[in-house]
């Protein structure tokens, strides 16, 4: 396996992590742009949010990562007001090819 934040998920490469459940991980970004910087994955590979399909299980599928964002900025990381930025393709900026949600905050506490 090849892919950087699947072995993440597997604990196979350390990160620091803030936030686990059944479907999704969140662990501190290892570059940070932002004085907190966390990424959200979901457990299973998908390269890019453009991916998921324009369905019903799709649709859920984003609302989770998008929830599970929200939850972790609000809830285990305290955040009064934060950014979400998601990169799709490399012409988007795209380094890692799984999904994951950058949450940036803690400018102002
Ligand atoms: P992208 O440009 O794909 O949206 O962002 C990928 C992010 O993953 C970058 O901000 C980069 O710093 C972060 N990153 C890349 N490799 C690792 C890693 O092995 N561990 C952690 N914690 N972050 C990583
Ligand atoms: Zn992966």
């Amino acid at each position: 396996m090849d892919c950087v934040f699947c072995r993440i998920v597997q604990g196979e490469l350390p990160a620091e992590k803030v936030y686990e459940d059944e479907a999704f991980v969140a662990f501190r970004d290892i570059r940070p742009k932002a004085p907190v910087h966390v990424l959200v994955v979901p457990k299973a590979h998908v390269a890019r949010l453009s991916d998921y399909p324009d369905t019903e299980d799709g649709e859920r599928a984003l609302g989770q990562l998008f929830r599970t964002a929200n939850r972790v900025a609000r809830d285990v990381l305290k955040l009064e007001g934060y950014r979400v930025q998601v990169n799709v393709g490399e012409a988007g900026g795209q380094e890692v090819f799984h999904v994951h949600v950058h949450v940036l905050g803690g400018w102002r506490r």
